[in-house]
């Protein structure tokens, strides 16, 4: 009986668990959309940086070209032979002397052959490998991936007269590959390549970076989307149980009108009897909630009506149930099922508890007798009990208490004033 309330209750933390499940995993899916997306235009943006940076310090170079070879025309004459070799030895110079953060440089390689080859270009300014300076080019020269960059800015340069592109490049004193990206231009007068390269390594370090951040963002979300389904799993249990409650309450209101009390007990009649064992009967059904019957019958009540008279025995019966009334809980319902019977039923009554109630109920009338004006001091009233609950073959209520009528048969014949519980169609325990 219990177990079906259970299994209720399982079902529904079963599909809030689910829920937000599902809520969590689509959460951490779009966040780490949202990831994707930023790390894509953060990437984009430090690159666009880096090429803007590095095409504007070529193209001052060759602004500084300008410059120089004016003033060098104005120093040594403006058709004078040596302007161009002054002016070459003062970028030289200059590019020497220029100090980049990160491992960046300005080189230069002059072009004697566009249509390339071994011995293309001659490297004239190269700050961090100046022992190369003078030596020649091959556009077969591979990277260490295998790229041919030479042959690339080449064609580039011939194209458009500028280009970007990356190439792989040992890191100068370290063991580190690192991707480069360039970006040269063709100063034509000098037939000078004028580059300029920049590590993208740190790209990837603040990617790397700002995905840790944001990795621990959405594990400090999931926590807090897991912690706010268990809150709500709770809150919901909470309600379920108050509804409950509340629906208890309700009915037992509607019970205690008029219509639905017998006019000699004061206790519950029939048809509140009746409509409470539908109840407690869906219950069960709906919520597993288990309720135990009782088929309560004064024994050897014709004797007293003769003993004592009708009116004597009336005022037995309203004793006898204003005392169980008395001892029983306000969720349980005391109705008066006929002449000297009584169905009592006991919400959420545990199978182990049955036995102590019973004694308990029994003990009850028999403490009442003294209140019943009998003229022996030593006569006694007694109630015998039939005891069922639902189980789950009972296709209507009524099935519960045909057993507690049965079991209360089987009282009776055991010899009055104890109970019988009868649980299933076969097994008896007498009490
Ligand atoms: P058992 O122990 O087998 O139950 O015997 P019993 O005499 O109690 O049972 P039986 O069914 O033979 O008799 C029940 C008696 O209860 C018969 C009837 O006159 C009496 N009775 C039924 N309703 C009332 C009532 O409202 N007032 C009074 N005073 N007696 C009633
Ligand atoms: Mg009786
Ligand atoms: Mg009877």
């Amino acid at each position: 009986m219990e177990k079906t309330r259970k299994q209720y209750r399982m079902i529904i933390i079963g599909i809030l668990v689910v829920m937000g499940l599902i809520l969590s995993g689509l959460y951490v899916y779009f966040l780490s959309q949202i990831q994707e997306t930023y790390q894509r235009y953060a990437s984009q943006s430090i690159l666009d940086a880096k090429k803007t940076f590095l095409e504007d310090t070529v193209n001052n170079v060759i602004g500084r070209i300008g410059q120089i070879k004016a003033e060098e025309q104005l120093r040594l004459g403006f058709d004078h032979p040596d302007v161009d070799e002054a002016v070459k030895r003062r970028i030289y110079l200059e590019i020497h002397g220029y100090q980049f953060s990160n491992d960046a440089y300005i080189w230069v390689n002059e072009v004697i052959d566009y249509a390339g080859g071994a011995d293309y270009a001659i490297r004239r300014i190269h700050p961090n490998m100046k022992d190369t300076e003078g030596m020649y080019l091959s556009t077969d020269m591979t990277d260490i991936a295998g790229n041919l960059p030479y042959l690339t800015e080449l064609e580039g340069i011939k194209e458009d007269g500028e280009l970007f592109f990356n190439y792989f490049f040992k890191k100068k004193g370290l063991d580190v590959v690192s991707e480069k990206i360039t970006y040269a231009k063709l100063y034509e007068e000098y037939d000078w390549i004028i580059a300029m390269g920049v590590h993208l390594d740190d790209v990837q370090a603040y990617v790397t970076q700002s995905t840790e951040a944001s990795k621990e963002q959405i594990r400090q979300v999931l926590f807090f989307v897991v912690a706010m389904t268990a809150v709500l799993i709770a809150t919901a249990m909470l309600l379920l149980s108050y509804l409950e409650r509340w629906y208890f309450k309700h009915t037992n209101i509607v019970l205690k009108s008029e219509a639905y009390k017998d006019p000699l007990t004061g206790v519950f009649n029939r048809r509140a009897g009746e409509l409470e064992l539908k109840k407690a009967f869906e219950e069960y059904r709906l919520l597993g909630d288990a309720s135990a019957v009782f088929m309560l019958d004064i024994d050897d009540f014709k004797k007293i009506n003769d003993k004592y008279g009708h009116d004597r025995g009336d005022a037995v019966l309203r004793t006898i149930a204003d005392d169980l009334n008395k001892h029983i809980r306000n969720t349980d319902i005391l109705s008066r099922w006929g002449g000297e019977e009584f169905l009592l039923i006991c919400h959420g009554l545990k199978q182990e508890d049955i036995a102590p109630f019973t004694d308990k109920l029994l003990r009850v009338v028999r403490d009442a007798s003294p209140g019943c004006g009998l003229h022996a001091a030593n006569e006694m009233i007694t109630i015998s009990i039939g005891v069922s609950a639902f189980i789950a073959e009972d296709g209507i209520a009524q099935d519960a208490v045909k057993r507690a009528d049965k079991a209360l048969y089987q009282a009776k014949a055991l010899g009055k004033n104890r109970a019988v519980l009868l649980l299933s169609g076969e097994d008896t325990q007498a009490g």
